[in-house]
């Protein structure tokens, strides 16, 4: 009997609009805009300038601090610009632009064939590092990084996260089902690095083909396939652990402090891409979804192409969208600006009518319970929304478990008074990261 986590939502999944539609590769983009931070840790500095011919593939910005990721160009062309532009994440970001040549053509060398099963872990790891792999389920955090656990934490499992439990993304259910392959050998080479020999794969029972196909893949080895309830938010890392191994993660500790390490499915991909087949992180698989949209799609997408164009391929919105969503509605970044490019984390464009905006204006916390009742962290998260909006920087730290906050967004979802809670959350861990805090 599998044990579940504490509180959780069960929002409408949405994923109606895009569970069937294959993963369509649009034609390659004019022009490309390729941010230098696309990871948690160090921004890269680009290595190109103005007028340089650049190859798919090739690396176009690094870094030499530990926790980074190089970027590389996702198309072959010229550099025409490197300067601060929109970016999804942030206000504004250092990015190349690069106009395409048509050409497409690959950096010297690449692709080409590994028999990786000779390679050693570290020789494993160093492939990752290179070629640019984070998580890409949306935390973005560099993959080499999380596979290089520190000696005295001993890994013995590894969790392939499958839940996919935001509403409307599709992309990680359609890659079980086409790219399923590739999954089975990411996973082995991950197991590998680890020296680990078991893993899971952990897919909500929303999703029965997937779990039919991933049980077959998996077939008389050691990793198990488990059908988990579907609740969100099953797929954070600290509730997968949980419901699989019966192990709780620390309070501001990491899945290696109970021995486990969790990857998303399209990093196994990228993952097995690279190791196998010397392929950089160049592309991502996004699903582009909500009811403002006219044909909602699964797009294998190159790292920097705009928005705008992945609306247009998905001929454009079918009603005047409220809210446009980078990621899922329930942890996704809203968008401003439609020329901002995918990066490495964006696994979802959403875009909302008014309808379907839980929209209307904040009032006082009526004390009613439920934000409690939902947050899966044993958090009072009311509490944290009136510390946020008292300014009581220290006391939401030390006394409410500010840091705690997986910033779910389940609570926000129950609040009948509208409370942004999410927001104050946010605010109250920047002032706190900010500067020691007295009040
Ligand atoms: S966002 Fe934070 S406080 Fe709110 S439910 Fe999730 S973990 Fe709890
Ligand atoms: S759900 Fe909203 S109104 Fe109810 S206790 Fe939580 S913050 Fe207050």
């Amino acid at each position: 009997m599998l044990k579940s986590f504490l509180g959780g939502i069960h929002p409408k999944d949405s994923k109606n609009y895009t569970f069937g539609k294959a993963i369509e590769i649009p034609p390659l983009p004019k022009k490309v805009i390729i941010p230098v931070s696309q990871h948690i840790g160090a921004p890269c500095v680009p290595i190109v300038k103005v007028g340089d011919l650049v190859k798919k593939g090739q690396v176009i910005a690094k870094s030499d601090a530990f926790m980074h990721s190089p970027i590389h160009s996702s198309i072959s062309g010229k550099v025409i610009e490197v300067s601060e532009l929109p970016h999804a994440s942030r206000a504004k970001c250092l990015a190349v632009v690069i106009e395409n040549d048509g050409l497409d053509e690959w950096i010297e060398g690449v692709p080409l064939h590994r028999e990786w099963k000779k390679l050693d872990g570290e020789e494993i790891k160093n492939i990752i590092k290179e070629a640019g792999i984070v998580g890409l389920g949306g935390a973005t955090f560099p993959t080499h990084v999380k596979l290089s656990p520190s000696k005295d934490k001993k890994i013995d499992v590894f969790i392939l996260n499958a839940a996919e439990c935001e509403p409307f993304l599709t992309a990680d259910y359609r890659m079980m089902l086409e790219y399923t392959e590739r999954i089975v050998t990411g996973v082995e080479i991950v197991m590998k690095v680890l020296n680990v020999k078991k893993g899971f794969v952990g897919v909500e029972d929303n999703k029965p083909e997937a779990v039919r196909v991933m049980k077959e893949a998996f077939k008389g080895s050691n990793v198990e396939v488990v059908s988990l309830p579907t609740k969100y938010p099953q797929g954070a890392e600290k509730m997968l652990i949980k419901v699989l191994t019966n192990r709780e993660v620390p309070v501001g500790g990491l899945p290696m402090d109970v021995g486990a390490v969790v990857q998303n499915v399209g990093t196994t991909i990228a993952i097995c891409d690279a190791v196998v087949n010397g392929i950089p992180l160049i592309e991502r698989v996004t699903t582009v979804s909500g009811d403002a949209i006219k044909e909602p799609k699964n797009l294998l997408l190159r790292i920097g192409t705009k928005f705008r164009d992945v609306i247009d391929y998905c001929n454009g919105f079918s009603k005047t969208p409220e809210k446009i969503i980078m990621g899922g509605p329930m942890m996704g970044i809203a968008q401003f600006s439609l020329d901002v490019p995918i990066i490495k984390g964006v696994s979802g464009i959403v875009a909302l009518s008014p309808e379907a905006v839980n929209s209307g204006e904040e009032s006082a916390c009526i004390r009613c319970g439920r934000c409690v009742n939902a947050c899966p962290m044993g958090l009072i998260p009311s509490m944290l929304s009136i510390l946020g909006e008292r300014q009581k920087f220290k006391e939401a730290k030390e006394e409410y478990s500010l840091f705690n906050c997986i910033e779910c967004g389940s609570c926000t979802y129950t609040c009948p008074a509208k409370r942004n809670i999410v927001q104050y959350v946010k605010y109250l861990k920047a002032q706190n990261q900010a500067q020691p805090v007295s009040k």
